[in-house]
């Protein structure tokens, strides 16, 4: 099936079969998220047809801009951060995706994530390309001043590159409603007219959408459910471990309990609790509203964190922190399926792993695509000036993401490959497609 000149090898044959070797920044000798990414690339040319023709795109951003940012602390002194946004592709539509502030912010990182915000977009037939931005800092260290100094700074740095039609920004880690509402002030003060379909995931008052907040947990929930048919689980008499409990782990796992599930562990950065019986979820939920943490949560046992991965359950759901399930936990994990809630979770070895145990690997790239789909819903609404009631939105996910999970299992069954690969395939597929009906400028 693979088309006859297209590139079969994997991470350690990247050169580019039509032109000149990649530059050394954009190949996988250190196996981070972006050469993960490029060996998924790599695993799917073979299924593209004659499509793979046009792969090289998928493996170099179309543009990355890094900027310089200042800012006066509080003390007087001027600090300078590293700021980056990074426009992956934008043959199906404006580039789309968060902004991340965190102190291991690299420029790869950014090109890994940009690049997986394409797939996702186009898994679900959102009309979007992919990009994502970020800033290396620990946020934790700066006041609220500080804060809003370096976003502004930040936002005005990479405004040559952003706009409703060009490139829309979104929440990630550390970053939030407050700073989108400056992100989308500062972009507008620069164009002289209020812009707010520059961003999403705003506050509700400044065009932001009923059901965003919600909306990556019950994404989480609807496609797990749909898995969970197909290999004939029963959710309702599930056991489901979840594996970070904040705006994610805890709306699906919130949403799972409502269905008759039972939540046995949970595990945050504070403490891994247990319960055989199953957690009190909502009692859960506010507990960690009021502490931050699942520690401390009475009527649970505490397990050790180590012990989380052997905990006997039907559901896993990692919804944490990158590169959680690894090779050396892959193989005690007791569930019969992982629901990707994070970006990046599994590392490939323990998802070949868990493949060749019979564990059914859910990926990220559609598990949480549902923020990003009410994004989608948020920028339509913006532009339009008309806003949609909390069940017509919540209708619209559950049927965007139940026919992108439908598409991918039925090309799972086709080429007999894992959820993930299908998923690459679905999405790469659309991508090159628009490339192609595009054409090369000039
Ligand atoms: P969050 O900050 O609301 O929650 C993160 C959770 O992870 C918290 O419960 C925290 O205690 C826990 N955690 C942190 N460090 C941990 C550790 N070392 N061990 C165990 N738990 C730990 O973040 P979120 O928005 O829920 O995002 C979680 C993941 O989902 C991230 O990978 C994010 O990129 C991804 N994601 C989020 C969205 C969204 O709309 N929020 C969309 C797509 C993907």
């Amino acid at each position: 099936m693979s088309h006859p000149t297209a590139p079969t090898g994997t991470a350690s044959h990247l050169n580019n079969p039509y032109g000149h070797p990649l530059p050394s920044y954009l190949q996988a000798d250190q196996l981070g998220p972006w050469g993960i990414y490029l060996q998924q690339v790599d695993r799917v040319i073979p299924y593209l047809g004659h499509l793979a023709r046009w792969a090289e795109t998928l493996k170099r951003p179309k543009r990355a801009l890094i900027v310089d940012v200042p800012i006066q602390l509080d003390n007087g002194t001027v600090a300078h951060f590293e700021g980056y946004r990074v426009q992956h592709n934008t043959s199906r539509g404006p580039g789309k995706g968060g902004v991340r502030f965190h102190q291991d912010v690299r420029l790869s990182e950014v090109m890994a994530l940009s690049a997986w915000m394409s797939i996702k977009n186009a898994a679900v037939n959102v009309p979007y390309g992919g990009a994502k931005g970020g800033i290396r800092v620990d946020p934790k260290t700066l006041s609220r001043g500080e804060l809003e100094r370096m976003t502004r700074r930040y936002t005005s740095e990479i405004g040559i590159i952003i706009g409703p039609t060009k490139d829309i920004p979104a929440p990630d880690v550390n970053t939030n409603e407050q700073i989108m509402a400056w992100m989308m002030d500062t972009y507008s003060m620069n164009e002289g007219a209020t812009a707010t379909g520059v961003v999403t995931g705003k506050p509700i008052d400044l065009g932001g959408s009923l059901g965003r907040r919600e909306a990556t947990g019950r994404g989480v929930y609807t496609v797990g459910v749909e898995a969970a048919h197909h290999i004939g689980l029963d959710v309702t008499h599930a056991r489901v471990a979840v594996q970070g409990f904040g705006n994610v782990g805890g709306i699906a796992g919130k949403l799972f309990a409502q269905a008759g599930a039972r939540v046995v562990a949970v595990q945050d950065h504070g403490g891994t609790i247990y319960r055989e019986s199953g957690l009190d979820v909502p009692a859960l939920l506010a507990h960690v509203a009021l502490t931050g943490s699942v520690a401390g949560f009475a009527h649970a046992e505490v397990i050790s964190q180590d012990a989380f991965w052997d905990v006997d359950c039907d559901i896993l759901i990692p919804a944490a922190l990158e590169q959680q399930i690894t090779a050396a936990n892959a193989g005690r994990i007791q569930a019969r399926l992982v629901i990707e809630g994070a970006n990046g979770p599994t590392t490939p070895q323990a998802d070949d792993i868990l493949q060749e145990r019979g564990i059914l690997v859910l990926p990220d790239v559609i598990a949480n695509a549902g923020g990003v789909t009410v994004s989608y819903f948020e920028w339509v609404q913006d532009f339009s000036s008309f806003f949609w009631s909390e069940d017509e939105i919540n209708a619209r996910l559950v049927r965007i993401m139940k026919e992108a999970f439908a598409g991918v299992w039925q090309v799972a069954q086709d080429h007999k490959v894992s959820l993930r690969t299908a998923t690459f395939i679905v999405a790469c597929k659309r991508i090159l497609h628009a490339r192609e009906l595009r054409g090369l400028y000039p």
